[in-house]
C-alpha cells in the first residue's frame, strides 16, 4: 500500500525508517508515524470508507500497516449514541456518547490500539508481544494475542482490581503482577524491552500502537454525517488518546473528508491522578508527576508520557480540562447507567463528571454539540460500586413476601 513515509521525531523532526523504535537518538523525543497525505487523498473517499466492513480497519490507509489487517478484524466501529435523556437532564441541546464499552473483543477502547499494534508486530516478525498495563490493555493484548498466536507477557500493578486480573488470566498469558505503581511497572518494562526482542505494544511499538486511537475520532466524524462536533471530552491516562483524536480531525481535514475543524478538545482526569488537567488549568506545559490515588485505576498514570502533547492539543483547539473526585466519578457512572442504560467503568464516570463541571463553569456551551468518549465497560470494575448502590430486595419465595416488598417500593 505504501502510505507511510516513515517515523518522525515530534521534537526535532528527524526522520527514521519504519522499525520497532520509539525514541529519537538525537533528542530523545518520541517518534510518530508520518503519512503521505496527498497520496491518501487521491485514493480514500467517503464512499469508499462507507462501503467497507464496520470495523476500525475501514480507515486502513490512515493506519501504519504495509499489508492487509491481520488482527482485530471485528474491532471498532462502536455506536455513537445520541443521549437525549441525559442531555435534557443537563439542559444540553446535543450530546452524544461514543460508546467504547462494547468494542470487540474485550470491551474497552484498547482493542483499537492493540489491533493495530499486533498487526504491526506480525509485519515486523515478532513471536512475543508484551505490555505494561493499568488493566484494559492487559485484557486486550491477552485476548487479541491469543487469537493471533503470540506468546504474551503482561505486566500489571499488583493492586489492580481482582476482576481485572481474572479477566486477563482467562486468556492464559504470562501475567506478571508487580508490587508497585503503574509508573514502576512501566519503568521495569522499559528495562526488559531493552534486553528481550519482544513487541512491547506501548514501548517499542508505541508509535504504531498509538495510531489506533485515531479511529475513534474518524468514527465520530463519519457517524455525525462527516461533521466534527463542537466539543469532545476525552479521558486521559498517558494522554495519547486525546492527542490522537485531535490528530484524526486534522487528518480528515487535510485529506478533504472534513471541512474546517473548529472542535474544542477537553481533557478529563481524576483528582487523585490529574497531572494533565492540572497543567491545563494552570496554563503551563510543565507536567508535574503525581502519585495516583483514585478509584479510576485505568487512568492512574502519574507520569503521563504524552502529557505535554495532550496539553498542546487542548490549547491548540481552544479546549480545556477538569478533574473530578471519586464521589463525582461514582455519581456520574450511576447517572449514565440510569439515564442512558450504559454501564461504563470508572473512566466513563471521570469523563461524564468532568463534562458536567465544564458545563457548570460555562467552558462547554450547552447549545453546542458535544461528544463524550466513554472508553471502557463497567462490568470490568464492579468493585468500584460496592457500597454505593441501593441494596436488592431480599424475600422468601412467597407471594405475600413479594407484596410486602412491593408496598415498601411504592411508598418510596
Ligand atoms: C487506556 C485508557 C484510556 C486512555 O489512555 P491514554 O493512555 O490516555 O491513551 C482511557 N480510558 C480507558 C478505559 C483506558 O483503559
Ligand atoms: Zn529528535
Amino acid at each position: 500500500m505504501g502510505h507511510v513515509l516513515g517515523l518522525k521525531c515530534r521534537e526535532c523532526g528527524r526522520e527514521y525508517e519504519v522499525a520497532p523504535i520509539y525514541v529519537c537518538e538525537f533528542c530523545f523525543g518520541p517518534l510518530e508515524v508520518a503519512y503521505d497525505y496527498p497520496k491518501i487523498k487521491k485514493v480514500l473517499t467517503r464512499k469508499k470508507i462507507e462501503s467497507r466492513p464496520m470495523s476500525l480497519w475501514r480507515y486502513k490507509e490512515l493506519l501504519p500497516i504495509d499489508g492487509e489487517p491481520q488482527v482485530g478484524l471485528s474491532s471498532g466501529y462502536t455506536p455513537l449514541v445520541k443521549a437525549g435523556k441525559l442531555a435534557r437532564q443537563l439542559g444540553m441541546k446535543e450530546l452524544y456518547i461514543k460508546d467504547d464499552t462494547v468494542v470487540h473483543p474485550t470491551l474497552s477502547f484498547k482493542d483499537r490500539v492493540v489491533a493495530v499494534a499486533l498487526t504491526k508486530a506480525k509485519e515486523f516478525g515478532f513471536d512475543t508481544v508484551a505490555c505494561a498495563s493499568t488493566g484494559n490493555l492487559a485484557h486486550s493484548v491477552a485476548a487479541h494475542g491469543a487469537r493471533a498466536g503470540f506468546n504474551r507477557f503482561i505486566f500489571i500493578p499488583s493492586t489492580l482490581e481482582k476482576s481485572k486480573i481474572i479477566a486477563s488470566l482467562v486468556y492464559n498469558p504470562n501475567l506478571i503482577a508487580v508490587d508497585g505503581s503503574y509508573d514502576d511497572v512501566n519503568r521495569l518494562c522499559s528495562e526488559i524491552a531493552n534486553k528481550y526482542n519482544w513487541a512491547f505494544v506501548n514501548i517499542n511499538i508505541r508509535p504504531f500502537y498509538a495510531e489506533g486511537s485515531k479511529t475513534q475520532g474518524y468514527e465520530i466524524v463519519e457517524q455525525l454525517g462527516w461533521k466534527a462536533p463542537d466539543n469532545v471530552v476525552v479521558p486521559c491516562a498517558s494522554g495519547s488518546l486525546l492527542t490522537k483524536i485531535w490528530k484524526s480531525l486534522l487528518e480528515l481535514q487535510k485529506i478533504g473528508l472534513l471541512g474546517d475543524v473548529r472542535t474544542k478538545v477537553f481533557a478529563a482526569q481524576a483528582e487523585g491522578c490529574g497531572p494533565i488537567a492540572e497543567a491545563i488549568k494552570n496554563d503551563t506545559d510543565v507536567i508535574r508527576p503525581v502519585k495516583p490515588d483514585t478509584v479510576a485505576k485505568s487512568l492512574a498514570i502519574g507520569n503521563p508520557a504524552d502529557g505535554v502533547y495532550a496539553y498542546q492539543a487542548v490549547k491548540e483547539s481552544g479546549g480545556g480540562g477538569e478533574d473530578v473526585t471519586d464521589q463525582e466519578i461514582i455519581d456520574a457512572m450511576k447517572l449514565l447507567a440510569e439515564t442512558e442504560g450504559i454501564f461504563a467503568e470508572t473512566a466513563g464516570g471521570v469523563t461524564l463528571a468532568a463534562m458536567i463541571k465544564l458545563i457548570e463553569q460555562g467552558k462547554i456551551n450547552k447549545d453546542e454539540s458535544t461528544v463524550i468518549c466513554i472508553t471502557g465497560n463497567g462490568l470490568k470494575t464492579q468493585e468500584a460500586l460496592l457500597g454505593h448502590l441501593d441494596e436488592e430486595h431480599h424475600i422468601e419465595p412467597k407471594f405475600s413476601a413479594f407484596e410486602k416488598v412491593l408496598k415498601k417500593i411504592e411508598k418510596k
